[in-house]
């Protein structure tokens, strides 16, 4: 069976490597917001550019967190996608804010045309995605937040290197999210999650909340939260880190080759457009198809797992029922979730597997 993400490759490769670091961490005997965990924040806030670098227990805690901490709370409006994964609009929700949706453009992201119209006197925040690693329309979402007094904190989840006009995402707003679930770019044998932010103030709250908005121990100046990196988990991203570069390459060539290679089999599957300026993480390669799910059943009869992302948009999600949403509010999103279809992709991912991919796409095309 060929993986839709293949990651156990990726830990098993590194492992002697990570396995010293554990070792490191027992003997060292500090297992919360220790060495490991400072380290990993200033590695990242030098490789992103961001002045600070903030590690919290996951990446619905980075959003939760840093929605608290810029005050965004009940009664409260924050405009977002209904096309990502639910902790998104969960984040805003949590904190007692409404998330508002706006349809997706051609690229699957927040549409920057559409969020000017979304706009109330309650509206405090846009909260782009970079969905599957693409970064959002930044420039356009960034002129209407600055223009509106609007803040912008980007969900980065799955989109650790990628770029929007050279500016790595996460550097683009206000602050930026990112997770370290295994299966993101940046990945950990576990949960993990972090904020970057360039603004002092907002840094030194985040800290403060992900310690029972403490910061000098037992003494609590707001209700915050136990969500903190754990130490282990800052060794294993330490070595992973080191390989960030060389393995986002490695997805972006994976997608170049299905981008060459399928193109013949338009229409029966339409490929995920990108433009120049973007950077894209490929952490997900979504293809569509009218005939999505004939498709990823043909090809789990080959032995290839596909992944359906996502398969009801918010906006139709039950937990959402109380908003008032109904079908057809955001067509784009609602025929994504019908025809989009996640491709096997992966750092590790062999070049023999990816030919079988890529042939057994070619023998359900031409048998339609
Ligand atoms: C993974 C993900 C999150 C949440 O991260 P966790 O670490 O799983 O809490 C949030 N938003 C998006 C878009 C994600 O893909």
């Amino acid at each position: 069976m060929i993986e839709l993400m293949p990651v156990a490759r990726q830990f098993r490769l590194l492992k002697s490597e990570i396995l010293a670091k554990i070792s490191n961490t027992i003997e060292e005997g500090k297992y919360i917001l220790g060495p490991q965990v400072k380290q990993l924040e200033s590695r990242i806030a030098e490789w992103t550019g961001a002045r600070h670098a903030v590690a919290v227990a996951n990446g619905t805690d980075a959003l939760v967190l840093t929605l608290d901490a810029c005050g965004i709370g009940p009664g409260d409006e924050v405009i977002t996608t209904p096309y990502t994964f639910f902790a998104t609009s969960e984040a805003i929700s949590r904190v007692g804010a409404i998330p508002v949706f706006v349809d997706i453009d051609r690229f699957w992201n927040l549409d920057a045309e559409q969020v000017e119209q979304a706009i109330t006197s309650r509206t405090k925040a846009i909260l782009p995605v970079h969905l599957f690693g693409q970064p959002a329309r930044m420039d356009a979402i960034r002129e209407i937040a600055d223009r509106r007094g609007l803040l912008v904190i980007e969900d980065a989840c799955q989109a650790f290197g990628a770029r929007f006009v050279g500016k790595p995402v996460g550097t683009l707003g206000k602050a930026g999210c990112f997770s370290f679930f295994p299966t993101k770019n940046l990945g950990t044998l576990g949960d993990g999650g972090l904020i970057v932010t360039s603004d002092a103030a907002l840094a030194d709250r985040v800290r403060e909340l992900r310690q029972h908005g403490s910061s000098k121990r037992y003494y609590h100046d707001a209700i915050g939260y136990n969500s903190r990196l754990d130490e282990l988990h800052a060794a294993v991203l330490l070595v992973m880190l080191e390989k960030i570069d060389e393995w986002n390459e490695k997805r972006r060539k994976t997608a170049q080759i299905y981008e060459e290679r399928l193109a013949p089999l338009r229409p029966f599957i339409e490929l995920p457009v990108t433009e120049d300026g973007r950077l894209h993480a490929y952490n997900v390669y979504c293809v569509t198809s009218p005939h999505r799910d004939f498709l990823r059943e043909e090809l789990l009869a080959r032995n290839i797992q596909t992944g359906i992302y996502y398969p009801r948009p918010l906006h139709l999600q039950r937990a959402y029922h109380s908003l008032g949403y109904k079908p057809g509010d955001f067509p784009v999103a609602e025929r994504l979730s019908a025809e989009a279809l996640a491709l096997p992709i992966g750092p590790l991912l062999t070049e023999q597997e990816q030919n079988q991919i890529v042939s057994a796409l070619r023998d359900v095309a031409e048998r339609m």
